[in-house]
C-alpha cells in the first residue's frame, strides 16, 4: 500500500459503480414500468438492485479468476433480483436462467402475484447467429455454462496487424479456436455486462421487437416474447463514441481489468499481510 496513494484501487470503483449503477437502474426501470409508485417502493428497489450489483461484479470477479461457470450463475441469481426487484411479484418471485438466445424465468413458490409459471425470452440477434454463425463456419461450443462459437475467420477480420481474437455482440459470443487464456474470460465478462444492462432495460419500450399474436399459452402456464436488449446496445454504442482507445469506455476498462485475477501478494515479514513485498533474492521472475 502507498502512502499516497489513491483512495480506491480500480477494482473498488468499479465494485462500488456496479452497485451503484445497478440500483439506480433499477429504480428507473421499476418507475418506467410503474410498479414503484413511492419513495417506500423506490428505496426497496434501490436495495435489492444495490444487492444485484454487487452479485453482477462478483459474478465478473468470479469469471477472471477462471471460474466461468460459477460467474454466469451468479450472473443469472442477480439479473433475477434485479429484475424482480423492478417488476414487482416479491424479490424472489421469478428465478432467470439463460442459454445462447433464450431466457427462462420460471415462478416460485414465493411470488406475491399471480402470473405465468414459465416465461421464455427470445434475444432476435442470438436466434439470427444460431443458423448464420455455423453456416459462416463458426463451430458451437458450450464454455463455462455459455453458447460460444469457435471461427477461424476471426484473424482475417483485422486490419494493420491488430484483430480480436474474440468479440461478444449481445448475447452472441465469438471467439478464434485457440485464444489467449484471458480471451473467454474478458468476452464472458462481456456476456454478463448483456445480462445486467437486460434485467434493467424496461419492457414495453422500444425494444418489443414483435408485438403481434398471442404470446400466452391456452392455459396460461407459459408466456413468450422476443426483445432486443436495447438499452445494452445503446449503452454500448455511447461508451465507444466516448472512448479514446480500444481499452477505454466503461465497458472495456471493466472486462480488461476483471479478466486476469488480482494480483496475490506473497508473504512478507514485519509487515501487513495485503503488503506487496519486494521480491526476494533468487526469485525466478
Ligand atoms: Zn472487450
Amino acid at each position: 500500500m502507498e502512502a499516497n496513494g489513491p483512495a480506491f484501487s480500480d477494482r473498488e470503483r468499479i465494485a462500488l459503480a456496479n452497485v451503484g449503477l445497478t440500483s439506480l437502474f433499477t429504480v428507473a426501470r421499476g418507475v418506467a414500468e410503474g410498479r414503484v409508485r413511492s419513495v417506500g417502493e423506490g428505496l426497496e428497489a434501490a436495495a435489492w438492485g444495490a444487492a444485484a450489483g454487487a452479485g453482477f461484479y462478483a459474478a465478473k470477479d468470479q469469471v477472471g479468476r477462471g471460474r466461468g461457470a460459477l460467474g454466469v450463475g451468479l450472473a443469472f441469481a442477480s439479473a433475477s433480483l434485479a429484475e424482480n426487484a423492478a417488476t414487482g411479484g416479491g424479490p424472489l418471485g421469478h428465478v432467470r436462467v439463460g442459454f445462447g438466445p433464450l431466457d427462462l424465468r420460471v415462478r416460485t413458490p414465493l411470488a406475491t402475484r399471480p402470473g405465468p409459471a414459465l416465461g421464455v425470452g427470445v434475444d432476435p440477434l442470438a436466434a439470427v447467429a444460431l443458423v448464420a454463425v455455423p453456416l459462416s463456419g463458426g463451430r458451437p461450443v458450450v464454455r463455462g455454462g455459455v453458447l460460444v462459437y469457435e471461427h477461424s475467420a476471426l484473424d482475417r477480420t483485422g486490419t494493420g496487424g491488430t484483430y480480436a481474437s474474440g468479440t461478444t455482440l449481445g448475447r452472441v459470443v465469438l471467439m478464434e479456436r485457440d485464444p489467449a487464456p484471458h480471451v473467454p474470460r474478458h468476452e464472458m465478462i462481456h456476456l454478463i455486462q448483456t445480462v445486467q444492462a437486460s434485467a434493467v432495460t424496461p419492457r414495453g419500450m422500444l425494444g418489443d421487437v414483435w408485438r403481434g399474436g398471442r404470446r400466452t399459452s391456452p392455459n396460461g402456464a407459459v408466456q413468450w416474447d422476443v426483445r432486443m436488449d436495447w438499452l445494452y446496445a445503446s449503452l454500448g454504442a455511447l461508451d465507444k463514441l466516448l472512448a479514446d482507445g480500444p481499452k477505454s469506455g466503461w465497458a472495456e476498462a471493466e472486462a480488461y481489468e476483471l479478466d486476469e485475477p488480482p494480483p496475490t501478494p506473497h508473504p512478507c515479514p514485519n509487515r501487513p499481510p495485503d503488503t506487496f513485498c519486494p521480491l526476494p533474492t533468487g526469485y525466478a521472475r
